[in-house]
C-alpha cells in the first residue's frame, strides 16, 4: 500500500493517564505516528449534556494502512488510552475521527470518509484551516476555508 494522508480530528474532555486533555492529544498524536503537521490544540465548549470543555486538535498523518486498518489502530489506542463506550456525548480521554483521506470517499458499515460532520462543526474546521486550507472536500467539492467561512457566517443559499 503506498503512503497515504489522512487528516485526523482528535478530542478529548476527561483527565487520563497522561495528565490533562491537552497532554492526553499530545500522547495520542505520539502513539499514532506519522504526524506531518499538527494544528494548535485548543480548547472549545461541550457539545451535548456534558459539562467538561473539550480540547481539540486536527493533525495530517501519513499511514501505509487503509482506512479500516487506520480505524482498527485508532480505536484500539482510543481504547488502550481508557475510553470508555457508550459515552456518546460524555467524558472520554481520547476520540480519534477520521476526517479526510487522500483517497476520496469511503464507505463501509464501520467507517465513512468524509467524516459525515465534518462540514458543520468549527472545531474541527478551525484546525484543519491552519494545516490543510485547501484541502476539498470530494463530496461538496468545496475546501476547507469556504466550509469555515460558511460556518461562521451561515447564510441563506440563492
Ligand atoms: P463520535 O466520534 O461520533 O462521538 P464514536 O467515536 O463513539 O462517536 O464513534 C462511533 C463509531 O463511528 C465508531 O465505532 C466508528 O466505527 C464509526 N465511524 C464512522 N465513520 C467514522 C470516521 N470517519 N472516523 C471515526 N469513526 C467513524
Ligand atoms: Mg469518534
Amino acid at each position: 500500500m503506498p503512503i497515504t494522508s489522512y487528516v485526523i480530528a482528535l478530542g478529548s474532555n476527561r483527565r487520563g493517564r497522561h495528565g490533562s486533555p491537552r497532554e492526553e492529544l499530545r500522547a495520542a498524536l505520539g502513539a499514532i505516528g506519522g504526524v506531518r503537521a499538527v494544528s494548535r490544540l485548543r480548547e472549545t465548549p461541550p457539545l451535548g449534556p456534558s459539562r467538561r470543555r473539550f480540547a481539540n486538535a486536527v493533525a495530517l498523518v501519513d499511514s501505509a494502512e487503509g482506512p479500516d486498518a487506520l480505524l482498527r489502530r485508532l480505536k484500539a489506542i482510543e481504547r488502550a488510552f481508557g475510553r470508555r463506550r457508550g459515552q456518546r456525548w460524555g467524558a472520554r480521554v481520547i476520540d480519534l475521527d477520521i476526517v479526510l483521506w487522500s483517497g476520496g470517499c469511503w464507505h463501509t458499515r464501520e467507517l465513512t470518509i468524509p467524516h459525515p460532520h465534518y462540514r458543520t462543526r468549527r472545531f474541527v474546521l478551525g484546525p484543519m484551516a491552519e494545516i490543510v486550507p485547501g484541502w476539498r472536500d470530494p463530496l461538496s467539492g468545496r475546501s476547507t476555508l469556504p466550509l469555515l467561512h460558511a460556518v461562521d457566517r451561515p447564510r441563506p443559499r440563492a
